[in-house]
């Protein structure tokens, strides 16, 4: 038999090693044009199935751990993705989590505001967005626009129609300052944070806005507007190196990933999220001496069941127990969640749906 956790502690390793040097989190004098964006570490084009392989160990290690985080429900994990356009954002995104249970990850891409949306303040549209425990939340663009497009433009600035008092030259400084608050507030009540940033080329943006116009089945991924906001690269380059170096921290780093060969910007973003999860060190709860007699009792009653079902009305008794106990406190959950596989989701799934609250 397998020993996973050994296997997942070696896999746990390699993934550090491979995302290390792209983490961001003691900022100091962070440049972007440290970075190259063709960077593939120690691989070059001829290992990309092994970084395939590498990939794919990550992926089945992601799954094993999204399962043990979701039966723990303590933590949750939020991955959050900026990049230009044609980065890789979207297809990063899926090959990383393909594999995982849809059911305990949620995705949310932000566009520009809705009106309902200008009328809150600007975490609010994200707040309502966040992982629940034992959820994996990924952000698909996020508060950070707030330092970026918004800062490009000023006239985005102006319709948001903030009191002009409070808008200082002070305003970035202080936007920087409110995120980093938030987050570790997020991260002292058990949600992880892992920021990514994407980093292409100018040239590598301007070859894939090419294959777009050129190639019919991508001709829907091309926006005039997208190759409009090139001309603006140098000032959307200075609010990602100032955004890094200024929410950059510990707790809650960046990692700026190489984005020009799409196969090694999924390996580090994949190494980066086992090498969080794993940091968690997450295991599936453990149950206490009176949980496991009530197991003992529910299979003897579910063995003395003959096929034509009799003792039923033992059963929904006994079932209906179980039940009652779930809902409150936590040895009920370990025991849904934890113990009882997949049924044990279903339900939890199910009340999620039916406060409301799901998706
Ligand atoms: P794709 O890869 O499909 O182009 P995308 O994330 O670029 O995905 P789009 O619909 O093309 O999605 O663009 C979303 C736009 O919304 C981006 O230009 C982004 O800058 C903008 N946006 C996001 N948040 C804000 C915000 N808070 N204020 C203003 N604009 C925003
Ligand atoms: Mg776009």
């Amino acid at each position: 038999m397998v020993d996973f956790r050994k296997e997942l502690r070696q896999i746990a390793r390699m993934a550090r090693d491979t995302a290390a040097p792209y983490r961001i989190d003691r900022p100091g004098k962070f440049r972007l044009r440290d970075h190259d964006p063709r960077d593939t570490g120690h691989l070059d084009a001829e290992d990309r199935p092994a970084a395939q392989e590498m990939l794919a160990l990550g992926r089945s290690a992601l799954a094993e751990m999204q399962d043990r985080l979701y039966a723990q429900n303590r933590w949750s994990l939020l991955l959050v993705f900026q990049a230009m356009d044609a980065a890789g954002k979207d297809s990063a995104i899926k090959h990383v989590m393909s594999g995982i249970n849809p059911q305990g990850c949620q995705v949310f891409a932000f566009k520009a505001p809705t009106v309902e949306e200008l009328d809150h303040d600007y975490l609010w549209r994200c707040a309502k967005s966040l992982p629940e425990r034992g959820r994996i939340g990924i952000f698909n663009r996020s508060y950070y626009e707030e330092v970026l497009v918004v800062k490009v433009h000023a006239a985005i600035l102006a319709g948001q129609r903030l009191p002009p008092q409070l808008v200082t030259k002070r305003i970035w400084a202080e936007r920087y300052e409110d995120i980093r608050g938030f987050e570790r507030y997020l991260s002292r009540n058990g949600t992880v944070v892992r920021k990514f940033f994407l980093n292409v080329s100018r040239e590598q943006q301007k070859r894939r806005f090419l294959e777009r116009i050129e190639e019919p089945d991508k001709n829907w991924k091309f926006s005039a507007a997208d190759a409009h906001e090139r001309s603006h690269w140098d000032a959307y380059m200075d609010a990602y190196e100032t955004m890094i170096r200024e929410t950059s921290t510990p707790q809650c780093p960046w990692y700026v990933v190489p984005a020009d060969n799409k196969w090694y910007t999924r390996l580090v973003v994949g190494a980066a999220v086992v090498d969080a999860l794993a940091s968690l060190g997450v295991d599936y709860p453990v149950i206490d001496a009176h949980q496991r007699a009530e197991l003992v009792e529910a299979k003897a009653i579910l063995d003395a069941e003959d096929e034509g079902g009799r003792h039923a009305g033992r059963r929904r008794k006994a079932t209906h127990r179980v039940d009652e106990d779930g809902t409150g406190d936590k040895a009920g959950k370990t025991r849904k969640a934890g113990k009882m596989g997949k049924a044990g989701k279903g339900r939890k799934a199910k009340r999620k749906d039916d406060d409301g609250k799901q998706d």
